[in-house]
């Protein structure tokens, strides 16, 4: 079949470079240079490292990933921008520097591609990547609190909301101390790089950005009952504004609870914000600790998944 009018201007804008940021793709290229050796130094790659690159659109990141010598495994959705990397990357194609997949990284079995594509696995993620999926991206980085990756990266840079980056590195206390901080804090350490304006980038994003460093480790007082763990932070969040105890006492005696946090010395009135993650895993273990019936009535896994307090903005329509 002839190429449509459509597929032959995206032909020709890709030949020359100027490919048109496709907003259903979350596309910003980012434009600036002292964020983007910001970026490349907060990897801290050497050449000995694989690095697995996101949505590397134009490839303005992925070319400096690939100047540290560190081997490239890139993933983009957009056919368009497959061709234009491939030819713009040729040389370190041919020289099995980098590789590219074109697939929907959400939809991607991961593990299978590695086995199919004959790829080593890589130790490290560094990524622009296209915001309104970026809970299931990090939820696929990390795992959850149940099932942790049981491959877990070195580090993970990532170039994110601003007020994503606040969650995830928020302290006790605060107000974006919110379930995803529990989530990701038990995964990993989490730290801010540096903040990034919109101005970084072309098209400029509405929302001001962060470029954040997650190391996933072990939590060093891992919960006995990761399970309880999960449940316990999904049902202690559910209304924000709510004290801890009037949120959990829909799956736990009421004084077995003030028991609990008693023995814990966290004052009986505390809402969820002011736990850290060492908290929450004391709890779960206190309460798994409690001699008598399971004290926690179980509920279902759906409501156990890393994004469940996010509420980013769906994808705007082209
Ligand atoms: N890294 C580039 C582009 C960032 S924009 C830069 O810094 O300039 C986000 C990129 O992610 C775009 O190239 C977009 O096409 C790609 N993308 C969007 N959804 C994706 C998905 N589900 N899987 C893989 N790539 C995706």
């Amino acid at each position: 079949m002839a190429p449509s009018g459509k597929q032959k201007d995206a032909q020709k804008a890709s030949k020359k470079g100027n490919h048109r940021a496709r907003k259903r793709f979350g596309q910003h290229w980012l434009r600036d240079d002292h964020i983007l050796n910001q970026i490349v130094l907060a990897g801290e790659l050497s050449p000995a490292d694989h690095v697995l690159e996101i949505g590397p659109g134009q490839g303005i990141l992925t070319q400096r990933l690939l100047n540290t010598q560190a081997q490239v495994l890139a993933i983009e959705i957009d056919r368009d921008l497959c061709l234009q990397l491939s030819e713009q990357f040729i040389a370190f194609m041919a020289s099995g520097q980098f590789r590219l997949i074109e697939s929907d990284f959400l939809k991607l079995d991961f593990n299978q591609a590695l086995i199919d594509f004959d790829l080593a696995r890589p130790n490290k993620v560094v990524a622009n990547i296209p915001y309104y999926i970026t809970a299931p991206i990090l939820e696929k980085l990390l795992g959850t609190i149940r099932s942790p990756n049981p491959q877990p990266f070195d580090n993970i840079v990532l170039l994110v909301q601003k007020e994503i980056s606040d969650r995830l590195c928020a302290s006790p206390g605060t107000r974006a101390n919110g379930a995803l901080t529990i989530r990701a804090q038990y995964l990993a350490e989490c730290e801010e790089i540096c903040p990034v304006p919109p101005s970084a980038f072309k098209p400029p994003p509405k929302v001001e950005s962060a470029v954040i460093r997650l190391r996933p480790r072990p939590f060093p007082t891992p919960a006995k009952n990761p399970i309880q763990l999960a449940q316990l932070v999904s049902v202690g969040f559910s209304q924000k504004r709510k004290m801890l105890r009037n949120n959990l006492q829909s799956i736990i005696d009421r004084d077995v609870l003030s028991a609990v946090l008693d023995r814990l010395s966290l004052n009986p009135q505390i809402r969820a914000e002011g736990l850290g993650v060492a908290d929450w895993v004391a709890l779960s273990d206190a309460l798994d600790e409690i001699d008598e019936k399971p004290p926690i009535h179980q509920l279902p896994d759906s409501l156990n998944p890393l994004d469940l307090d996010l509420d980013l903005d769906p994808p705007e329509q082209a």
